[in-house]
């Protein structure tokens, strides 16, 4: 990937005539009507398999994509993120001819911690001393309910250990918190993120708030992954939510209070349904058979009857995929789902405790040596703000 990133780069330094654009995706505006608009043989699209027009239908309204031209403004190359780690990458071959790949984002980790003394609250305090919302969002998502930030009182102790990423100069992408801290009235709650997961210094599970599991006993049979290799296809792939395999007319139920925002077809997704919750969060229900009664608008509780399972748009068999999406930007449903409170156990325990240990040495290591904050710096928008 760093290849393609410094080709898109250095056809710009070489050739002066060429210019770099960054357009914002229009909300609501599709891969395929994009491409006919800039006279991309729509063949790019219909080409693309099961998967990847499923994924090319998850680009988020309001991310910013980058135009290469030439100076006679015929599009040389097209970067659009998809996710965090993955972007479709259009461009002109050897012999002229626009071809379609799903590449990497290459972008720089950084590690960084945040310390600070509660002078309003945890959000707005964080907010103020970081310049990120992701921030902020980030800590009280990694927290899940277990703890009321309301509680919190001037002169409490805040502390995030967490990886910032950044592409092109700027902040990129979600963030994630390795370590926080959090101290109540002199009571601190530790929670820290190992395996796609967030635990207590003992390894259990943090209790999880707003979304429950929306099908009932079912097996999972594809995981989120924002980017990965696919060893036998030999190519990047991502799943955007977590797919339960169920019979066809198996019922689907809201996973959290809130209100729908659609109800009907969409490419790749089939019979889909949204809802959204509070705090930013919204959840999708896709490749459904059926509706239940449900219109756009109305107001939905936690484990009401929404739809039935199906294999609607590009599906291979009856199941059901579920998205969660923070502010139209998917995470893993799966930290954020409750789940039955489980322990880690036996070689995962062992690692987790080494992993901690580490974590708590650099945090300790920087409010000893009484570190600076990481520096305000501007956010940069990829998604939308509600
Ligand atoms: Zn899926």
């Amino acid at each position: 990937m760093k290849k393609i990133l410094l080709l898109f780069l250095l056809s710009f330094k070489c050739f002066a005539a060429l210019s770099i654009e960054e357009l914002t995706w229009e909300n609501g505006d599709t891969l395929l009507e994009f491409l006919q608009r800039n006279s991309i043989p729509m063949s790019l699209y219909y080409s693309l398999d099961r998967e990847d027009r499923e994924l090319a239908s998850e680009i988020a309204a309001k991310i910013k994509y980058q135009v290469l031209k030439d100076d006679n403004n015929n599009i040389e190359q097209i970067l659009i993120p998809i996710s965090d780690e993955l972007q479709i990458h259009i461009y002109k071959n050897k012999d002229n001819q626009y071809n379609l790949t799903f590449t990497p984002v290459d972008y720089d980790k950084e590690e960084r911690i945040l310390t600070l003394t509660l002078e309003n609250s945890a959000y707005q305090d964080v907010y103020k001393e970081s310049q990120s919302s992701t921030l902020a969002r980030a800590m009280i998502r990694s927290f899940k309910g277990s703890v009321n930030f309301r509680n919190m009182q001037k002169g409490d102790q805040i502390t995030l250990y967490y990886e910032q990423k950044r592409r092109m100069g700027r902040l990129w992408g979600d963030i994630t918190i390795k370590m926080a801290s959090i101290e109540i009235n002199k009571n601190s709650k530790e929670i820290f993120y190992f395996n796609d997961n967030y635990y207590d210094k003992n390894g259990k599970d943090i209790e999880s708030f707003l979304l429950a599991k929306p099908i009932g006993a079912a097996r999972i049979s594809s995981y989120f992954t924002t980017a990965r290799f696919h060893p036998i296809l030999k190519r990047y792939r991502a799943h955007l939510g977590v797919d339960y395999a169920a019979p066809t007319g198996t019922p689907v139920k809201s996973a959290g209070d809130g209100t729908i925002i659609f109800v009907g077809a969409q490419s790749g997704y089939g019979n889909v349904v949204k809802i959204q919750h509070s705090s930013g969060y919204s959840t999708v229900y896709a490749h459904l058979s059926r509706f239940a009664k449900i219109k756009k608008g109305q107001k939905v509780k936690q484990g009401q009857l929404i739809a039935y399972v199906g294999s609607t748009g590009m599906s291979t068999g009856p199941h059901l995929h579920f998205g969660v999406y923070v502010n139209n930007k998917a995470i893993n449903p799966l930290s954020v789902v409750k789940i039955a409170k489980s322990e880690l156990k036996g070689k995962n325990k062992e690692d987790f405790i080494k992993l901690i240990s580490q974590y708590k040495q650099i945090v300790q290591n920087h409010i000893q040596d009484n570190r600076p904050n990481p520096p305000k710096e501007e956010e940069f928008e990829n998604y939308i703000e509600f």
